[in-house]
């Protein structure tokens, strides 16, 4: 038997954190697959479950002037029909699972699993995303990428919650995402593609380039985006096998049931190109 605790609000649940290490449940679309057992057994939880999907003081939307603040346990259909959500990120989890498990599954639950294929995670990753981190006495903030360390590993610790995912405001003029699936719908990510700039008179001012199921934890290199500031048209066309070699270098997928190394390797320099190529350059013109 599972013992499992339901708290009226946030605070309770950082207490049965505090006193209990409990397992924190969200939408459950994540844990429900990854702690089943033999058909008509129910999941093994090795240790008490908090559910915390329910609790409205994490599943705000907020904004101020620099930023959007999203609470944890916003699903993921809510945030599709928020209008303060960037459309970027909208156009990402459009694509992500199927409308029952958007309804329940979370933002927070994506990010916490830290799945290399956690769709969510190359666009919050490319649009500089932090996450709040609670606990009784503590809160703290970590870019997302300083809390994923590795394949489902965070620095999470065992009586903290996520609470708020931070996006600061920014407007791009170009985005370009890809997930490749082995079908369009339902289909967890063979790898994925995030590309966003901003273009400002014949010039790249702000580029982000992530690649998601790609390695141990999403790519992304500022080193290797800073060579493409500032630059024209032209110059970028030059600059591509230089990049695409240096992406290349980062770039080190694993073969699993899904895919191999060969093909994610080739289709995210591809899609790299295409994004530079075709989608930035034409729209520099
Ligand atoms: C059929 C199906 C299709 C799917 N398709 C996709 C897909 O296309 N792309 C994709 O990326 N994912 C997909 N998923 C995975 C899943 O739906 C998503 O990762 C979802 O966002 C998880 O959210 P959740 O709230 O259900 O997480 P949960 O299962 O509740 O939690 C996941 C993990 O995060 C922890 N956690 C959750 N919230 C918090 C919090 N606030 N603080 C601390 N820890 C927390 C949990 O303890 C657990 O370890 C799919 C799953 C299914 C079953």
């Amino acid at each position: 038997m599972v013992r499992a605790y339901r708290p009226p609000d946030f605070q309770s649940a950082l207490t049965i954190m505090r006193e209990n290490r409990a397992i924190p449940l969200a939408g459950g679309t994540d844990l429900m697959v990854s702690r089943r057992r033999w058909s008509g057994l129910s999941p093994f939880f090795a240790k008490p479950v908090l559910f915390i999907g329910h609790l409205e003081e994490i599943k705000r939307v907020e904004i101020d002037i620099t930023n959007i603040k999203i609470g944890s346990a916003c699903s993921l259909a809510s945030l599709l029909e928020h209008r303060e959500i960037p459309e970027v990120l909208k156009i990402v989890i459009s694509q992500m699972a199927t409308p029952a498990i958007r309804n329940i599954g979370t933002l927070g639950g994506n990010i916490c699993n830290a799945s290399p294929a956690g769709d969510a995670l190359p666009v919050l990753y490319a649009m500089d995303a932090s996450v709040v981190l609670q606990r009784k006495a503590e809160i703290r903030t970590l870019p997302i990428e300083k809390f994923i360390t590795g394949p489902g590993e965070t620095v999470l610790k065992d009586d903290e919650l996520l609470t708020s995912i931070i996006i600061p405001k920014k407007s791009y003029n170009v985005g370009f995402y890809r997930k490749v699936g082995t079908r369009q719908a339902n289909s967890l990510s063979k790898l994925s593609f995030q590309g966003l700039a901003r273009i400002e008179e014949g010039k790249i001012s702000d580029i982000r380039i992530s690649f998601g199921a790609v390695a141990m934890t999403v790519i992304r290199s500022r080193e290797i985006e800073e060579i493409l500031i500032e630059k024209s048209g032209k110059e970028i066309e030059k600059l591509i096998p230089e990049v695409s070699s240096l992406y290349s270098a980062v770039i080190k997928p694993i073969d699993d049931q899904r895919s191999n190394i060969r093909y994610r390797k080739t289709i995210s320099l591809k899609l790299l190109r295409y994004f530079l190529r075709t989608v930035l350059i034409s729209k520099i013109g």
